[in-house]
């Protein structure tokens, strides 16, 4: 019970508010990318003038920070990419009374147990059937956490 409320939670807050997320996230991400090119060229300047144990841990910091955004920007990528992807179709089966079964998707103006006039491939002169509308579950790929 608790399990299904949580999944039905999830849902509902990833379809509208994941574009707003990985717009907030790139911004994020952007800002990051902008210090660190700082902190490096700090880590460079501190380099010139002789310090050279502060100009490392700038450095550090300046290609840690490059990579995490970097790995950021990727990701995020790829979460919306998988976004898109995940707009249900819905599809129509059509049987006929030999057996030939066809699956296309959802057209306007179709209903279960409606006669159509497209032809059987296998026995042209039968009328065929829509015998099922459903959507189209797909597997959800396994998601990372970040
Ligand atoms: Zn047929």
């Amino acid at each position: 019970m608790r399990m299904k409320n949580m999944a039905q939670n999830q849902t509902q807050a990833t379809a509208p508010a994941s574009k707003k997320i990985s717009t907030y996230l790139t911004l994020i991400v952007l800002i990051v990318m902008a210090l660190a090119i700082t902190a490096l060229f700090i880590a460079a300047e501190t380099y010139l003038a002789g310090d050279q144990i502060a100009a490392s841990v700038l450095a550090g910091i300046g290609l840690i920070a490059l990579t995490m955004s970097m790995f950021l920007l990727l990701q995020s990528r790829r979460q919306s990419a998988e976004v898109k992807i995940e707009v249900p179709k819905v599809m129509t089966t059509i049987e006929c009374k030999c057996g030939s079964k066809t699956i296309r998707e959802f057209q306007r103006g179709d209903y279960v147990y409606k006669d159509l006039d497209i032809p059987c491939p296998k026995c042209p002169t039968t009328r065929q059937m829509i015998t099922a509308i459903y959507k189209e579950v797909k597997e959800k790929e396994k998601t990372y956490n970040v």
